[in-house]
């Protein structure tokens, strides 16, 4: 079997795990403040805050650039739940903006057709999805008109850049993962990188119960710190993700060429001057062939995977909160379609071709 995912360690991440808990210190110590030194920069950002993971660290964003009860938050249906589910932890109301047939992206268009008809939008998060950013360009230009808050979900996009720049301080604040699946991982753990040193700051006291002293708290907090033990795995990590990023871009490569010209079914788009880091290498599945096909990687020892089988807005808790069925099209159809492949990092280039052989032998 060819797994979908393979989180990979080194000696350094033992070694580095050994030396905390040989000091003694394994809750907040030294290492996590390296590790955030450690992504922040390599993420090109100004400042960063790492905190317990991805979903954590939307929650942080947003409360730290101002989202209150009662706002309205534009998102992607068409993502992992959390994106959604942050904005609900801030009693604020998700508003689903469909996505962009060719990129699984937010569609700028849909995003603006929703801020020219609702008041009280005070965000937009936008997620990277599969590890391709999202139209930043065109997300910046309504931002500019429109004002309003601008967060990427960047938790499957280490790295990745918009025109040669690093995805997470693009807009206001940039998201992160370090989950067990993620191209790097603290097991648990995620990040909250910023070019705005008030919104750092902030983030900083959020994940910390809201306090400005020992024993001093001005506001409402929360307990959302990684520990020490996760950031010495990050750390290790750090030293490895563009090398992974590089293996990752070159077997989506190799598996894009291999896999040209099937006619059920359509290799990733990447935009020009985009680079996407692949997090899943995600194919479409025409004809209503996706679930047969599934079936049949499954039977060949090829791993793969579903993201996401549904849209949010039809997840029973979004249907319980009164969203309606049918709102944004594009993904309802793309959930029906869609398919993830192996590209990781540990991918020997006979598995590869192994991939390409056996879905070239698809009968319909
Ligand atoms: C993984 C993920 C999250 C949540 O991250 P956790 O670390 O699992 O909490 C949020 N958004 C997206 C797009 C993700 O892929």
């Amino acid at each position: 079997m060819i797994p979908l995912v393979k989180p990979i360690f080194g000696k350094k991440e033992k070694q580095l795990i050994n030396e905390v808990i040989d000091s003694g210190i394994i809750a907040s110590g030294k290492y996590v403040e390296e590790f955030e030194k450690k992504f922040t920069k390599l993420s090109k950002a100004k400042y960063g805050t790492v905190c317990s993971s991805g979903t954590t660290a939307l929650h942080t964003a947003l409360l730290a650039c101002g989202i209150k009860p009662g706002d309205k938050v534009i998102t992607t249906p068409f993502t992992f739940i959390a994106t959604a589910n942050s904005i609900l932890y801030c009693g604020a109301k998700p508003v689903f903006a469909d996505i962009d047939e060719k990129t699984f992206n937010i569609d700028p268009k849909s995003v603006e057709k929703i801020l020219k008809k609702e008041k009280k939008v005070k965000a937009v998060i936008c997620v990277h999805l599969y590890g391709l950013p999202c139209d930043m360009g065109e997300l910046l230009k309504l931002k500019k008109k429109y004002k309003f808050v601008l967060i990427e979900d960047a938790c499957q996009a280490h790295l990745a850049k918009y025109k040669n720049k690093t995805v997470g301080s693009i807009g206001d604040a940039g998201c992160f993962s370090f989950y067990a699946t993620k191209n790097m991982t603290t097991g648990e753990g995620g990040a909250v990188l910023t070019d705005n040193l008030q919104t750092d700051k902030l983030s900083k006291k959020i994940i910390n119960h809201g306090r400005m002293a020992h024993y001093g708290h001005d506001m409402l907090g929360y307990n959302f710190r990684l520990t020490n033990i996760c950031a010495a795995m990050g750390i290790a990590q750090c030293d490895q993700i563009e090398k992974w990023t590089k293996q990752r871009i070159a077997n989506a490569k190799k598996l894009s060429d291999g896999l040209k010209g099937l006619s059920f079914l359509e290799t990733p788009f990447v935009p020009k001057g985009y680079t996407h880091v692949y997090h899943q290498y995600t194919v479409r599945i025409k004809d209503g062939l996706r679930d047969k096909f599934m079936q049949y990687l499954k039977d060949n020892g090829i791993g793969c995977g579903i993201h996401y089988p549904e849209v949010i807005n039809k997840q029973p808790l979004y249907q319980k909160l009164g969203y309606k069925k049918g709102i944004c099209p594009v993904a309802e159809q793309a959930v029906k379609e869609v398919i993830s492949l192996p590209v990781h990092p540990s991918l020997s280039s006979k598995d590869i071709n192994t991939i390409i052989k056996v879905i070239k032998g698809f009968k319909k």
